[in-house]
C-alpha cells in the first residue's frame, strides 16, 4: 500500500503518500489504542460523493471520546481533508480511511502527554468480500472467537485494538475455507460478523442483533431507514444461531461490505442458499442511495 503516487493528510498537512509515514516506537502500534473509520464515495452522475460523511466523522469523535483521546481537529477540518482525499488522488470512487493515533513522545500504559495525530487516505477498493459476494451471497462459519465484550474493549467505539478480535476470526473461517465468521457474543448470541453489521429476514420480517456487543454500524443504519420506508418490520432483538439456519434470508451490511447476501452458515443453507427477494430489493435500493438514482435522502450525498 506504501509504495504508490498520491496524497495522504497527516496532521492538517498534505504529505506525499510513500512519506507518511511514523516511527516504529508510535505507542499506538504497541498498545493498539486508536480510532478510525471507513467511507465510501461513490460516482454519481453529478460527480463523485461521500455516502454519510457526518455520520462517520461523528462516530470518529464519539470513538475518540469513548477512549479518551483528545481531537486536535475539528469535526470540519476532518469533513474537509476527507472529501479532498478523493479529490486530491484523483478517484472517482473510492474508500476513506482516517485514524486518530497516539504518536511516538512516550511509551508505556500511562499514555498521558502523548500527541494524537490524524490520518485521511483514500484509494480504490472494491467489493470487499469478492466480486460475486454481491449477487451469489458467501459463506460463513460460527467463530470460535467470542466478540469483544462490551466491558471489554468498548463496542460503541470503532478502535484500532478492537481489530484483533476480528482478524482472528476471520483468519479462521478463511483458513477453513469461508469467506467470513460469525461471532457471538459473550452470551452466545449472535452479534455481528468481522466487520459487518448483521441481518436476517423470517416470515417477511427483519431482524437484527442489538448492538450491545456490535459496531452501531452506519449501513445498519441506513438498511433500516430504507427497510422500514419500504413498509417492512424490522425488529432489534438477540438473535440465536440457529435461527440464523432457519432464517429465509441473511445478509451483512457495512460501508466495506455494502449489502452482502449470505447463502450459508456453518453447512446450512440459508432459505434457498442464495440471494434472497428481501436482500435483493434491499441492496438495489442501497446502491440506488449511494450512487444518488433516487430523488429522496440526497443529504446522505457530500459531493467532494
Ligand atoms: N461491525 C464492525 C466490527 C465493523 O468494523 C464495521 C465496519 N465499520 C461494521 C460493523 C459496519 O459498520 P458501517 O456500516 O458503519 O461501516
Amino acid at each position: 500500500m506504501e509504495d504508490r503516487d498520491g496524497f495522504i493528510w497527516l496532521d492538517g498537512k498534505w504529505t506525499a503518500w510513500r512519506e507518511a509515514k511514523v516511527h516504529v516506537l508510535t505507542h499506538t502500534l504497541h498498545y493498539g489504542l486508536g480510532v478510525f473509520e471507513g467511507i465510501r464515495a461513490y460516482k454519481t452522475d453529478k460527480g463523485t460523493a461521500v455516502f454519510k460523511l457526518q455520520e462517520h466523522t461523528d462516530r470518529l469523535f464519539r470513538s475518540a471520546h469513548i477512549m479518551n483521546m483528545p481531537m486536535p481537529f475539528s469535526k470540519d477540518e476532518i469533513n474537509q481533508a476527507q472529501c479532498e482525499a478523493v479529490s486530491k488522488n484523483g478517484l472517482d470512487s473510492a474508500y476513506i480511511r482516517s485514524m486518530c493515533f497516539y504518536g511516538s513522545e512516550g511509551m508505556g500504559l500511562r499514555a498521558d502527554n502523548l500527541k494524537v495525530h490524524v490520518m485521511v487516505a483514500a484509494w480504490a477498493w472494491g467489493a470487499y468480500l469478492g466480486d460475486d459476494s454481491i449477487e451469489k451471497g458467501i459463506r460463513i462459519r460460527t467463530s470460535s472467537y467470542v466478540r469483544n465484550h462490551h466491558n471489554s474493549t468498548m463496542c460503541k467505539a470503532k478502535a484500532n485494538g478492537n481489530y484483533i478480535n476480528s482478524i482472528l476470526a476471520l483468519q479462521e473461517a478463511r483458513a477453513n475455507g469461508y469467506d467470513e465468521a460469525l461471532m457471538l457474543d459473550h452470551e452466545g448470541f449472535a452479534a455481528e460478523g468481522s466487520a459487518e453489521n448483521l441481518f436476517i429476514v423470517r416470515n417477511g420480517k427483519i431482524y437484527t442483533p442489538e448492538t450491545t456487543s456490535a459496531l452501531e454500524g452506519i449501513t445498519r443504519d441506513t438498511v433500516m431507514t430504507i427497510a422500514r420506508e419500504q413498509g417492512y418490520e424490522v425488529i432489534e432483538k438477540r438473535i440465536t444461531r440457529d435461527e440464523i439456519y432457519v432464517a429465509d434470508e441473511a445478509f451483512f451490511t457495512g460501508s466495506a461490505a455494502e449489502v452482502t447476501p449470505i447463502r450459508e452458515l456453518d453447512n446450512r443453507l440459508i432459505g434457498s442458499g442464495s440471494r434472497g427477494p428481501v436482500t435483493e430489493k434491499l441492496q438495489s435500493l442501497y446502491f440506488d442511495y449511494v450512487k444518488d438514482g433516487r430523488p429522496e435522502h440526497k443529504d446522505w450525498l457530500t459531493y467532494v
